[in-house]
């Protein structure tokens, strides 16, 4: 036998509360290895000792068979002399300072699946079965370090059976905070909209909201980050209650089914997104439905995709094994808050939406939504970054100041960093009601103490008016960089893709808040983290009525007549104009002449809706977004053929595009009978030629050859494929996002990596 050869080797990242020390300990054995393992203030240290080959194997083995929670963020090994020790040890942990990085939460792993459905066992059935491999994380901690007197299951006390598991290092619990059984943990309860038992606790509770829901009765159950709404999708009647309950008319709701098998019943799923939709983080993934299913057509009318996504809990599989192919999972909430996540909030503000509700005794302490992802160009795209993926951190092209960036004004989600690691908080959502105002400070406070960040820089957008910014202001001693919106989207895709230097930031947004005080929102951008110069933007047209012009795409669609064809816009004869009455008309017509209560803005969210408004797709908006959503849902159903014309005009550095000819195109082909999918179409193809067109002149004089595309219009994957397609095609290099939204949900990220080099002690 050789001489042994010892080793040290240092791991950070999430590697505490997953398993990881009895991972090691197992892999050691394997590989009869001795030496010791133990927690430590930045993650796990171990030493090992044995045969050189081994030692080797047992190292190539310690990334590639991590427990499925952990994520490895660095890893270093270095050279000891043996000791010859006798065996391998679980040590415990060093004290002092505790920098660990909380796991997010994940799903229920294969080992404890089989035994919640396994009679013999005793958990069977029992909704909280967990182990060091699987189960809530951030949602249950109220404190650090982790550890179960930190966690809502603080007042479940293990039993005797329970404990012994925790103690052995040889057990899949051990150290596991969360574990519990039916004799020791958290039970479920079904009570009526009044709050009354409907049954015994446990698994009648269960048994008998599985019958409730196929009663066609609406349930509010109890998830990992707050409460959804369940309910049977394939029933008209139930769904249109639903739909009226929640005061909410068209956008689509999300469906969890008990398996891949059964989500391939109501929709294509490639490899690629059955991979996300099984991962420990159960997102919701959006999937090209499949006709003919039997689902009601409300649950997402005028939409070619279903969001769907697999059982997040044990309670989940509970529900649906066996008796349901799909159930409706809608946040539980008041239009426009938060998701409830409080027992005495849910029973008070869901008592008119819900007919009962499935809950429990453990408590969620971190709320958090479902994550949302659409897959395209072979990479994830996320929607909404949320329950699953935070906190987890994303590793920043170099160390920077410490730094809280507090986003946007819509779908906000709050960011700080330490050293060069950032961490984006869960969807908070938009910054309108004072609910959503108090989950905005409640996440930046506890999110900053979890992770022990004391931020020097306090990040924020130019808007005078977006209460992020307010908040700012107010944030204690720290410095206050203000960071432009677009620059903020172009540094988010930035960092994520670890670029330093300078960029070309094609940024297609909803509106923001521009240096020269205007609403910017199609831009073409040249710098750095540091600074950057406007180069290109879209032809500044009107948004007739301020923020209502968001929320009434028709009231663009007239907009950018009206800059096409001045008065004579009400010609022509268009869907679009057809609901405009006379008095309606005259008022256009002086709004748009005079530019009363109409602010100028290059947004590029506004051209969709303009454009899905002259095509007569959509008029008025139920829900953030819907017009383009639905203008490229049309646009799917047609293939390319060709591009309208448009012009690219240069003023003090500056290049501007100008559409006046497309929308020209537009209305004449329309006038013509040229079928919708087909404009739709080549609308998109003309979005994505023109903005590689004005990439070309900008690379001609800045010399820059790296493009990253950022902003909310990036959602879109048809346009996103289009324009890579053309910018690679003229030998650009070309980047988009894969860790966070392109949406405002990623503009914290952005904001906090602008002002931390800013700021940075060099
Ligand atoms: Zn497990
Ligand atoms: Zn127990
Ligand atoms: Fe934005």
């Amino acid at each position: 036998m050789s001489t042994p050869v010892r080793a040290r080797v240092e791991i950070e990242g999430v590697v505490q509360g997953v398993g990881f020390r009895p991972f090691v300990y197992r892999l050691a054995a394997r590989h009869g290895l001795v030496g010791w393992v133990r927690n430590s203030p930045g993650g796990v240290v171990l030493e090992v000792e044995g045969a050189a080959e081994e030692l080797d194997r047992f190292i190539q083995a310690l990334p590639a068979e991590a427990p499925p929670l952990a994520d490895i963020s660095s890893f270093r090994r270095s050279p000891l002399p043996p000791l010859g020790e006798a065996s391998f040890l679980i040590l415990s942990s060093e004290g002092g300072d505790n920098r660990i990085q909380i796991a997010p939460d994940g799903d229920v792993c294969g080992e404890c699946l089989t035994e919640l459905f396994t009679p013999s066992n005793r958990r069977h059935r029992y909704p909280f079965i967990t182990c060091t491999n699987c189960g809530p994380r951030y949602s249950i901690i109220t404190g650090i370090p982790y550890d179960r007197s930190q966690t809502t299951m603080a007042g479940f006390p293990l039993c005797a059976a329970c404990r012994i598991e925790y103690d052995d290092p040889s057990d899949r619990r051990f150290h596991a905070q969360p574990i519990a059984c039916p004799d020791c943990g958290p039970r479920v309860r079904l009570l009526d909209g009044d709050g009354r038992p409907l049954s015994a606790a446990g698994d009648d509770s269960v048994r008998g909201a599985v019958a409730r829901l196929r009663e066609g009765r609406i349930l509010a159950v109890k998830g990992l980050g707050g409460y959804h709404l369940a309910a049977d999708p394939f029933n008209d009647a139930t769904v249109g209650t639903l739909r009226s309950r929640k005061h909410r008319d068209e956008k689509p709701f999300a469906l969890m089914s008990p398996d891949l098998e059964a989500v391939r019943q109501l929709a294509r799923c490639d490899g690629l997104e059955a991979r996300l939709l099984a991962g420990v983080e159960r997102p919701i993934v959006l999937l090209p439905r499949r006709s003919g299913t039997g689902l009601s057509p409300l649950v997402a009318p005028c939409n070619r995709y279903l969001g769907m996504m697999l059982p997040s809990t044990p309670l989940h599989h509970l529900l649906l094994q066996d008796d349901f192919r799909a159930l409706i999972m809608t946040s539980g909430n008041v239009s426009g808050e938060p998701i409830i996540h409080l027992d005495d909030e849910a029973m008070a503000k869901l008592a008119g939406v819900a007919d009962c509700f499935l809950t429990h005794d453990r408590e969620v302490s971190n709320r958090s939504d479902d994550s949302v992802i659409r897959v395209f160009l072979g990479n994830p795209i996320f929607l909404r970054r949320s329950r699953g993926y935070v906190p987890r951190g994303v590793t920043l092209p170099s160390s920077q100041a410490s730094v809280l960036a507090v986003g946007g004004e819509l779908k906000n989600a709050i960011c700080l960093t330490r050293g060069d690691r950032a961490y984006l908080s869960q969807h908070i959502g938009d910054l309108k009601n004072d609910a959503t105002q108090r989950s905005f400070a409640e996440t930046t406070s506890r999110l900053a103490g979890f992770l022990e960040i004391v931020p020097e820089v306090v990040a924020h957008d130019l808007h005078p008016d977006y209460l992020s910014t307010r908040f700012a202001e107010e944030f204690g001693s720290a410095r206050k960089v203000g960071v432009q919106h677009h620059h903020a989207h172009m540094a988010s895709c930035m960092a994520e893709n670890r670029l330093e230097g300078e960029v070309i930031g094609v940024i297609f947004d909803g509106t923001g808040f521009g240096t020269d005080g205007t609403s910017w929102g199609g831009e073409f951008l040249v710098g750095s983290y540091r600074s950057f110069l406007r180069r290109g933007r879209l032809r500044e047209v009107r948004l007739p009525g301020g923020d209502a012009a968001a929320r009434e795409p028709y009231r663009m669609a007239l907009s950018y007549l009206h800059d096409s064809r001045g008065n004579r816009m009400l010609e022509q004869a268009l869907p679009c104009l057809e609901r405009v009455g006379p008095r309606e008309r005259k008022l256009f017509t002086a709004m748009l002449g005079r530019g009363i209560n109409s602010p100028l803005t290059t947004s590029c969210g506004r051209l969709f809706d303009a454009v899905a408004a002259l095509l007569g797709i959509r008029f008025v908006n139920s829900y953030e977004g819907q017009a383009a959503i639905e203008l490229e849902g049309v646009a799917e159903g047609a293939a390319s053929s060709g591009c309208y014309p448009y012009a690219v005009t240069d003023a003090d550095g500056c290049y501007t595009l100008d559409l006046r000819p497309m929308i020209e195109a537009i209305v004449g082909d329309l006038a013509v009978g040229e079928p919708k999918d087909v404009v739709a179409r080549r609308f998109h193809d003309t979005l994505a030629a023109a903005a590689a067109d004005v990439c070309v002149e900008i690379r001609r004089v800045s010399g820059t050859d790296r493009v990253v595309l950022s902003g909310g219009v990036f959602q879109n994957k048809l346009l996103t494929s289009a324009l890579h397609g053309q910018l690679t095609a003229r030998s650009f290099r070309v980047f988009t996002h894969r860790l966070v939204p392109p949406n405002d949900g990623g503009l914290a990220l952005g904001q906090a990596v602008v002002a931390g080099q800013r700021e940075r002690i060099t």
